[in-house]
Formats: structure tokens, C-alpha cells, sequence
């Protein structure tokens, strides 16, 4: 992965540099993800979207560059042949890939990425990016209530939902493959508490080496350093 240290942060009154965040949020489907991802991407200008590509047919209201980039299976396996991908996996019975190009850049230009990718995608890029990553998986409220979620539409037939608990299950047994766990109850105390892991790991005193600089003129207006 390209050098991502220390970046001009966009709308930063101090001036302070720190290198970029990969901030991952996972869930089972019927957890309530998107809506945190989009409540955070609304409330936070400086952070930024990776757009998946994906072998999956787009499902009715998608746009194709805003909620993937829809490709089929050859151009998918020449992208991975080409490296194009920061990281890949079968999820579902399609395959789904971050481009790496979007990602290095939006992290040069100073933001943070979101990432809404599986437990692979998220152990994949940990490997790549180790402390840059942060991870956050998000339950569902309860195991009922991810089964009404999960029935949506009443049209759909028993297999088709029970497909869908037993996927559900099997995300949610790679929860202790993150940094930060928690439960969805409710919509808005539970995006408030996404927003302050990321508010608090932005802080991370190893995130900040550009702050020398900044503590030095501190310190020299104090004269507690020299
Ligand atoms: P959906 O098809 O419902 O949009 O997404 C299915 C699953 O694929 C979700 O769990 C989503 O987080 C995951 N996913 C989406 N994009 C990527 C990606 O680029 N990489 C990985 N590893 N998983 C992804």
C-alpha cells in the first residue's frame, strides 16, 4: 500500500497532520449498517466512501460508481490480475473487491475511507494496513428481530429466509475479528456511538507524530520546552 503518513487534514484549524484512517464497519445484512454508514458520511465531510467493485447484478434503485461498480466476472478477474484490488473475496456466491486507486488517493488528499466490506475484506486490509485499520462490527438487536428485518417482504419464501438467518449466523461468528463490537438498538444512539470511535481514534497519539511541531510552538509560547 502507498505511504498514507501524515497528511494536511481538510477543515483542521490547527493545522495538525496525521495519517489517514481506514475505518471498516461490518454486519450481518438486517443489522442496520448502511444507515450508520450513511448518517456518518452525511455528518462528516472529511470522511470518505470506497465504492466496491462487484460481480452481483444490480438490485432495483442502485447506481451503478455510487453503490458498486457493477463488472462482470472477466473484467473482475482481470482487475485481480491486474493488483487493482486492495483486497478481494467471495461473499454470497459473488465476488466483491476495493479498487486500490480510490483508496490511496482519498487517503493522500487527507480523508478518512469508510469501508462497508465483509469480515474477509476487513482481515485483508488489517494485514495490509495494520494500525490504520479500524474495525467495527455491528450486531443486530436481537436474534427475533434480525428475522423480521430479514423477512422483509412477506413474499419471500422460507428458504430464502432461512438462506438468510444461516448467512446472518455466519457473519456474526467472526465478530472477535474486530476492534470495536456493538449492538444496534437504535438507529441514532448507535451512529452517535460509531462517530465517537471514530472522533476518539483520530486522536490516537500514534495517528499524530505531525503534532511535534505543533507541541514545540506550544511549549515555546509556555516556555516549557525549549
Ligand atoms: P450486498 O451484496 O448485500 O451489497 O453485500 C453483501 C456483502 O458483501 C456485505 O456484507 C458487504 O459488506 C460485503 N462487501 C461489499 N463490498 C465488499 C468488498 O469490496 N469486499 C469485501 N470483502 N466485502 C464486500
Amino acid at each position: 500500500m502507498a505511504d498514507i503518513s501524515l497528511n494536511d487534514r481538510p477543515g483542521d484549524p490547527h493545522g495538525f497532520k496525521r495519517r489517514g484512517l481506514l475505518f471498516v464497519l461490518s454486519s450481518p445484512s438486517g443489522a442496520g449498517k448502511s444507515t450508520i454508514a450513511r448518517k456518518l458520511l452525511a455528518a462528516d465531510p472529511t470522511l470518505v466512501m470506497s465504492v466496491s467493485a462487484t460481480t452481483r447484478p444490480m438490485r432495483p434503485g442502485e447506481v451503478d460508481g455510487r453503490d458498486y461498480h457493477f463488472v462482470d466476472l472477466p473484467a473482475f478477474r482481470q482487475m485481480v490480475a491486474d493488483h487493482e484490488f486492495l483486497e478481494w473475496a467471495h461473499v454470497f456466491g459473488h465476488r466483491y473487491g476495493t479498487p486500490r486507486a480510490p483508496v490511496e488517493a482519498m487517503l493522500k488528499s487527507g480523508r478518512d475511507v469508510l469501508f462497508d466490506i465483509d469480515w474477509q475484506g476487513a482481515q485483508q486490509l488489517h494485514q495490509i494496513a495494520g494500525g490504520d485499520v479500524v474495525r467495527v462490527f455491528i450486531l443486530p438487536p436481537s436474534i427475533e428481530e434480525l428475522e423480521r428485518r430479514l423477512r422483509g417482504r412477506a413474499t419471500d419464501s422460507e428458504t430464502v429466509i432461512e438462506g438468510r438467518m444461516s448467512r446472518a449466523a455466519g457473519e456474526i461468528a467472526h465478530w472477535d475479528g474486530y476492534d470495536y463490537v456493538l449492538c444496534n438498538d437504535d438507529a441514532d444512539i448507535c451512529f452517535q456511538k460509531v462517530r465517537t470511535i471514530l472522533e476518539a481514534e483520530r486522536m490516537k497519539r500514534s495517528r499524530q507524530t505531525g503534532l511535534i511541531g505543533f507541541i514545540r510552538k506550544l511549549g515555546k509560547a509556555t516556555g516549557e520546552v525549549d
